[in-house]
């Protein structure tokens, strides 16, 4: 084999496992890339889901009409924000602390008027 044909494919498979270790960290940092913004589309769409739940209790609350589907998840969450106050008041108590009645601010449990909303106590 001509020795010069030799060296010739030696530095040619050397040039292109050079190019191909270019291309493979380039794939790597599109694939990083792409799979950063999937994840960030991902997290809009859910911010997306919480808005429409938000907006579909707040109907709710409202008195609009819900289907029955979601009134009973809708009850279900009026529940647990009962459920929440309660462990929270009796939190505020243990802690010498009172809740406002009107924004559900913890207040010192002496306290005449609320520091958040300016409600008596
Ligand atoms: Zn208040």
């Amino acid at each position: 084999m001509d020795i010069k044909y030799t060296i010739d494919k030696v530095k040619d498979s050397i040039q292109k496992g050079g190019n191909n270790l270019v291309d493979k960290s380039q794939n790597l940092l599109e694939i990083s890339k792409s799979s950063a913004k999937v994840s960030s589309l991902e997290r809009e769409v859910e911010d997306l889901y919480e808005k429409i739940g938000r907006r579909l209790y707040k109907d709710y609350k409202n008195n609009e009409k819900v289907s029955d589907y979601y009134v009973k998840h809708c009850k279900q969450i009026e529940k647990l924000k009962k459920d929440i106050i309660y462990l929270k008041k009796g939190i505020s108590k243990n802690k010498n602390k009172k809740l406002c009645k009107n924004c559900g601010e913890e207040l010192d449990s002496d306290a005449m008027y609320c520091s958040n909303c300016g409600s008596k106590q």
